[in-house]
């Protein structure tokens, strides 16, 4: 099938079959990667490769640090400000969607965000333009959601943060590794990898190294930027299969050019699939401003909305899967992240033209 979920989301097929091929077995040691020990040779090689790699794929110097969580992007939602400011210290939030707003909530626990903009009003169909928003002077950083999963919204470049002390943190769960990014223009960025590069149960965080060290006291030692640092993200046990999977994706995604290449056929795919809703006449909505619209999940309607539930069971049978809207805003939702080959992407946009010539 075509696997248009949003995540845990489809993987490369030649990396699966890898995985498999190492499985029992890995590398002639007898044993599965599942069943060593973390601070064993064989790991301590899959994991330090992983790193390297990722470091090559997006140009990390050693001012950053990388490391592998557990937890999800949702446990760095507390993580953030648990590393990066003080309880009584003032941060800039700017929500775009649904998963800015969850990091929004949850940074009220542990510092004091100020909603610096807002596209709720609009259905989170709009990012701002970089002399919409007003930050504060004196916030300890400005956090953005590269993209939106769920409505399907991209930052396309970046905000500079108006103060010196200020720096820029990015969720990038959903876009990471689908383009090149200038990773020195961040302070952290964070992504949970179950999208484009691995199962879930792996988090990936790129922390500027001089950030680290001062986190707040409460900070739960596993959330604590430093350690995991000093341990190169072995403190306690990692998803040891998970960052060995990432490794294999990153590993991947070199040979197939790096992420200029990848950006290449990442916005061909979307480029093909927006043209076909727009030129659909209607018959298609997608709701997102043109100049926004996220290479990687693409939200869209249909105007006979009673057709919706017939259009998915009827793709998905035709071997185009998960292709429903997310609960919280319905509709249709084509999650074409770097492992959907352009197959997948024109045998879905042909379905999309042959169900509208049966539905006139
Ligand atoms: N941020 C974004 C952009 C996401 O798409 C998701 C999950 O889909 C999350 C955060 C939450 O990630 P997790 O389920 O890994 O906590």
């Amino acid at each position: 099938v075509y696997n248009f979920a949003a995540g845990p989301a489809t993987l490369p097929e030649s990396v699966l079959l890898k995985a498999q091929s190492e499985l029992y077995n890995y590398r002639g040691s007898g044993m599965s990667i599942m069943e060593m020990s973390h601070r064993g040779k064989e790991f301590d090689a899959v994991i330090k490769k992983a790193e390297s790699d990722l470091r090559t794929l997006l140009s990390i110097s050693d001012d950053f640090a990388v490391l592998f969580f557990q937890g999800g992007a949702t446990t760095q939602f507390a993580a953030v400000p648990l590393n990066l400011c003080k309880l009584e210290d003032h941060t800039d939030y700017i929500v775009t969607g649904s998963w800015s707003d969850k990091a929004f909530k949850e940074a009220q626990k542990f510092c004091k965000p100020s909603l610096i903009w807002s596209g709720k009003a609009e259905k989170y169909t709009k990012i701002p333009s970089f002399d919409e928003i007003q930050q504060n002077p004196d916030a300890k950083y400005l956090h953005i959601c590269g993209n939106e999963t769920i409505h399907g919204v991209e930052f396309k470049d970046y905000p500079e943060t108006k103060n010196q002390t200020s720096i820029l943190v990015a969720d990038m769960s959903s876009n990471f590794c689908s383009k090149p990014v200038d990773v020195s223009k961040f302070g952290v960025i964070y992504a949970g990898a179950q999208k484009n590069v691995g199962p879930s149960g792996v988090t990936i965080v790129i922390v500027r190294r001089d950030l680290m060290g001062d986190a707040q006291p409460i900070t739960p030692v596993m959330l604590d930027y430093k350690t995991q640092s000093d341990h190169a993200s072995l403190y306690n046990t990692p998803p040891c299969y998970g960052i060995y999977f990432c490794g294999l994706v990153f590993e991947d995604l070199l040979d197939q050019g790096g992420l200029e290449a990848v950006e290449r056929k990442n916005a061909k795919k979307a480029g093909i699939l927006y043209d076909a809703i727009d030129g659909s006449g209607g018959f298609y909505v997608c709701p997102v401003e043109k100049s926004v619209r996220s290479l990687m999940n693409v939200p869209f309607t249909l105007q006979k909305s009673e057709l919706e539930k017939k259009f998915i069971e009827e793709a998905a049978k035709e071997g185009m899967v998960q292709l429903k809207g997310h609960r919280s805003v319905g509709g249709v939702r084509a999650s074409i992240y770097n492992a959907m080959p352009l197959a997948g992407v024109e045998k879905l946009v042909a379905f999309l033209k042959d169900f509208q010539a049966r539905h006139p």
